[in-house]
């Protein structure tokens, strides 16, 4: 199944000169929604994970049904203020703009092996910085997930020591 046919390409948003990738067309495919999900959850398969993190917003949509598929936890990680317990912050610069994201503190236990799923590499920003949150907390970033690679970007220069793997890939 070619993935690609069902991403839908906005010019200018959210601004002049970013070409975004909208994954809502793939979402409201059944078939490739499950397929991609699928092929996430096959790649994951053999690296032992304990639990799945998935950053605001996107990443809730594509980590939970991988978590729930291999029948694990879900750790959201969240833009500040959202998250109701206490938390750990880590600021980061997005591809347009920058951002701060936090983890609930008692999210993962020392010693946890984890994946990050998120629908989209960029720069990699996000993915330093809910690393980052994971490695304060003890856990071990054993993967990281992506729907789509924006491979002009290099983000998978910055995240080149982990396990990287992406279904899409413009
Ligand atoms: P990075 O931190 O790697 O620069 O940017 C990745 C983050 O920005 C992801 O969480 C993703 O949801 C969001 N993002 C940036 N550009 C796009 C885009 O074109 N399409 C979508 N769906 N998300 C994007």
């Amino acid at each position: 199944m070619d993935l690609k046919k069902v991403i839908r390409e906005i010019p200018d948003f959210p601004k002049p000169g970013i070409s975004f990738k909208d994954i809502t067309t793939l979402l409201q495919d059944g078939e490739a929604f499950k397929h991609s999900v699928d092929l996430i959850v096959e790649d994951l398969k053999d690296k032992n994970v304990d639990i799945i993190v998935g950053p605001e917003a996107r990443g809730f949509l594509m980590g939970t049904p991988v978590a729930y598929a291999m029948g694990v936890g879900f750790v959201p990680v969240r833009k500040p203020g959202k998250l109701p317990f206490e938390t750990e912050s880590y600021d980061y610069g997005l591809e347009y703009g920058t951002d701060t994201l936090q983890i609930h503190t008692d999210a993962i236990k020392p010693g946890q092996r984890v994946a990050i799923v998120d629908d989209l590499l960029a720069t990699g920003g996000t993915m330093i910085a809910a690393a980052k949150l994971i490695e304060k907390l003890g856990g071990e970033v054993v993967s990281m997930q992506f729907l789509i690679e924006l491979e002009d970007l290099n983000g998978r220069e910055k995240i080149s020591k982990y396990d990287v793997n992406s279904l899409i890939k413009y």
